[in-house]
This record gives C-alpha cells, structure tokens and sequence, in this order.
C-alpha cells in the first residue's frame, strides 16, 4: 500500500568489462572508479524515490563466471529486474544479451521479466561498434524493452536505467 517501503531484487548482468561495476558504483555511490576486481561479485543497497514512493533497491553486481551457474540460476529466480548491459564498443557484448534473456525466462519460467537495455560507454563515441537502431531492433524483438545508452564514466542517464527498470517492477507487481 502507499507509504510502505518496498524492496526490490535487481540483477546487473551482460559480458565482463562492459562496465556493470563501474554503473553500479555511479548509481549507489555517485562515484567514478576506473578499475574494479573483475571477479568481484557483490550487492549493494540504495534507496530511491519513484513517483512518490520510497523503493529499497538491493542490487547485484554480477561477474558471470561460468563455474558459478548454480548461483547463477539463483539470483535469476530472485531477481524480479534485470539491467542487461552491453558495450557501444563491442557488437559481441550486444549479442551475448539474448542468451542471458533466454536464461532469465527459462528460470522464472515466464515469458515476461522487467528488463532494461542499456548500451555503456555512450562517451566513446570515436569507438562505436554498436549503432543505437542494432539495439532498438533487439529491444523490439523484445516486445519494447526499454533501451538507453549509458555513461558510467560521465554519469549520464544512470539514474534513468535503474529507476525505469524499478518502473517496470512496481506495475508488474501490480499485475502479479
Ligand atoms: P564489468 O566487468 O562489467 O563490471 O566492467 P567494469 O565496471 O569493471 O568496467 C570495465 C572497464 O570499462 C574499466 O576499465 C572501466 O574504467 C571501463 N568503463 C566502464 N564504464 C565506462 C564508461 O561509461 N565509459 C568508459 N569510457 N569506460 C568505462
Ligand atoms: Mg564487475
């Protein structure tokens, strides 16, 4: 009901050094790192306003290493959102996407799961290897998945991927 302080499970997931820790620390922390440990695999807490409600967003910075699929298949069933992060300077990062959504599915066993697209390193536009439409007609194929294009290092729409995707969560609970 309004006025109670709901949490929620988010899950950054996509290929490793696409910038999902870098994201993480410029969403919870407003801080820029140029370098984490890319094994380090770790949950963070940050309370947001959304539309006037207080939301608790505990969200996990994964390091998707292939060993750890029974985690994996884990944090896929709790998670009720997921930011799915490519590179603009890799098309590879792109594709890998479509494994993790088909993943994501097959464990919740559904068909619909809150998710955002989110194309980093918007700040390297002299090394784009991804065009915004490759990623529209991905998100399409979807059935309109949010995209945006991200900056980790210059801060730029951070806040917008995590609060849509908290959104996207709160109507879906409204359905549920
Ligand atoms: P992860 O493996 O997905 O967690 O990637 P990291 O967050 O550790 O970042 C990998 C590398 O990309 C690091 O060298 C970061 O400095 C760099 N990086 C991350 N985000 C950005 C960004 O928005 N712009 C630029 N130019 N570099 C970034
Ligand atoms: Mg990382």
């Amino acid at each position: 009901s309004r006025g109670t302080r709901r949490e929620y499970n988010i899950v950054v997931l996509g290929a490793g050094g696409v910038g999902k820790s870098c994201l993480t620390a410029q969403f919870v922390q407003n801080v820029w790192i140029e370098s984490y440990d890319p094994t380090i695999e770790d949950s963070y807490r940050k309370v947001i306003e959304v539309d006037g409600r207080s939301c608790v967003l505990e969200i996990l910075d994964t390091a998707g290493t292939e060993q750890f699929t029974a985690m994996r298949e884990i944090y896929m069933k709790t998670g009720q959102g997921f930011l799915l992060v490519y590179s603009i300077t890799s098309l590879s990062t792109l594709h890998e996407l479509t494994d993790l959504r088909d993943q994501i599915l097959r464990i919740k066993e559904t068909d619909h799961v809150p998710i955002v697209i989110v194309g980093n390193k918007s700040d390297l536009e002299e090394d784009r290897a991804v065009s915004r439409n490759r990623a529209i007609h991905l998100s399409q194929s979807w059935g309109r998945v949010p995209f945006y294009e991200t900056s980790a290092r210059k801060r730029q729409n951070v806040d917008e991927v995590f609060m849509d995707l908290c959104r996207q969560i709160m109507r879906n609970e409204a359905v549920l």
